[in-house]
């Protein structure tokens, strides 16, 4: 493909994106598409010749867009939200044209730079203590793992990094039974082992109970253990539980341990100051991750990971060969010191973009607005004699079930609530998901998409009462 034609198929993908950017609710939500269903209608070998660009993109329509869910859309209310925006996009062409390796300062000094200077902005906008600073990753399970191979570090005094595990080093780490499963496949992939982790009972809200962490790591070093490292989340995965930081972050200092909190979905919401009081106790702390690819409108992938202690970053990951060796090592950020990666995509750009696109209050103001859409669909659950909400909403996130008034088993409540979700999946209109909050099979839906507004929101509202009653005639 030549300049020429790479100009002319640019112009028509532009409109492309546009008209899907406009259309996107006449998709349905989730594919509905069966497994293989794509696999098979592909060749099973690649051309040996070259194909025109109009045969791809025709494949693209025909083959790969039905078996596309569209995360955009709004009535996508499953999983977390991942939005983007159109700033986001246009800076992911420039990142795309310019394919930046960003893994030393001299490989695009600006990619470095810009970086440094959005990690600054993100820490004033969320009201972050000014001593952090940090990196873009890929995505928050990295960022945790980095976080626990620092603790690592710091406590073995470089001895793992040099030597590997001695019997010596029996470290215990500590999260929530609510925590998210990266917190898991951190300790797997550290050499901690998982049987090392102990997950702390949450209360009713489904928060971490401090008293308990307390007991378990006194009782963990009384058994010859070196408690090492814990976990706060704020939101989590299933409910948006926030941990309370306060408490968890004075015994971690006592006790000695790394204190990273995950906050990858409700950080962003800690640019609204009346959310700040999830983060009361954060000065406490040692790493934080949140995801601007979750709720900031910035396209997968962009992870911020912040520390209080970049050198105990650096002294983990650092290796310099000749070859990257530079005359400016010693006056620069070389950010492939600062984790597990060598070459780095240029994620600041979208980044930059969508913050001066939409300025601080600009993002205010949708993330606000999430937040009181969520609540008034809970005050709607919460008023309504045959459903309840399993959880607080704190956030953008509606845990509720399906509970007819005359049904008490709780298997039978379970399986309608299950047939309530695929059978709204099913139907295109709306994509939620669920989890299980202390047993009960628990539908979720998150409010979170760049164009929602109570029309959606509600139409969902309308389509799950509507359907649950038709499932419970058929199913009584
Ligand atoms: N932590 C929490 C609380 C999450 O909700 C998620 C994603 O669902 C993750 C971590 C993992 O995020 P990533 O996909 O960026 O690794």
């Amino acid at each position: 493909m030549n300049t020429t034609d790479f100009r002319q198929y640019a112009h028509q993908l532009a409109d492309w994106m546009a008209d899907y950017m406009e259309n996107i609710e006449s998709y349905p939500v989730m594919s509905q598409l069966s497994p293989g269903e794509t696999s098979t209608r592909l060749p099973p070998q690649a051309p040996l010749q070259a194909e025109p660009f109009q045969d791809l993109m025709r494949d693209f329509a025909d083959i790969i867009m039905p078996g596309i869910t569209h995360w955009q859309h709004p009535s996508f209310f499953a999983y977390f939200p991942a939005n983007s925006s159109p700033p986001s996009i246009l800076a992911e062409m420039l990142t795309a044209t310019l394919a930046v390796q960003g893994m030393v300062w001299q490989t695009s000094p600006a990619a470095t730079e810009l970086e440094e200077v959005v990690i600054k902005w993100l820490v004033q906008m969320l009201g972050l203590p000014s001593d952090f600073t940090g990196l873009i990753q890929d995505s928050a399970s990295s960022a945790t793992l980095c976080s626990l191979l620092s603790a690592r570090e710091r406590a073995s005094h470089l001895a793992v990094n040099n030597s590997g595990f001695t019997p010596k080093e029996r470290y215990s780490c500590y999260c929530s039974e609510e925590a998210h499963s990266s917190v898991e496949k951190a300790v797997k992939i550290s050499g901690i082992g998982k049987i090392n982790l102990r997950r702390i009972s949450v209360d009713k809200s489904m928060a971490m109970e401090p008293h308990v962490l307390k007991k378990v790591i006194a009782s963990d070093r009384q058994l010859g253990y070196q408690p090492l490292w814990a976990v706060a989340t704020l939101g989590t995965t299933g409910s948006t539980a926030i941990d309370p930081l306060v408490e968890i972050a004075d015994i971690c200092r006592t006790e000695g341990l790394w204190l990273h909190v995950d906050a990858a979905l409700a950080g962003t919401a800690l640019i609204l100051p009346e959310m700040r009081w999830m983060a009361k106790g954060i000065e406490g702390i040692d790493s934080f991750v949140f995801n601007p690819h979750k709720w900031m409108f910035t396209n997968f992938d962009c992870s911020i990971y912040l520390v209080r202690d970049p050198a105990s970053l650096v002294q983990t990951f650092e290796i310099t060969p000749e070859y990257l060796k530079t005359a400016v090592d010693n006056r620069v950020n070389n950010y492939r010191d600062w984790g597990i990666q060598l070459g780095r995509r240029f994620r600041a750009l979208k980044l930059w973009f969508v913050i001066r696109s939409y300025g601080i209050e600009g993002l205010q103001k949708i993330i606000r607005s999430h937040i009181a859409l969520a609540a008034r669909l809970a005050r709607e659950i919460d008023n309504h004699p045959d459903f309840s909400l399993l959880a607080p909403v704190p956030l953008n996130t509606v845990c509720f079930r399906y509970q007819p008034m005359n049904v008490a088993d709780e298997n039978r409540i379970d399986s309608l609530n299950q047939t309530l979700l695929e059978t709204l999946n099913k139907s295109g209109k709306i994509y939620i998901t669920h989890t299980r909050l202390q047993g009960k099979y628990t539908l979720r839906l998150v409010v979170g998409q760049t164009q929602v507004e109570w029309r959606h929101v509600s139409a969902a509202w309308e389509l799950i009462k509507k359907t649950a009653k038709e499932i419970f005639s058929v199913k009584t």
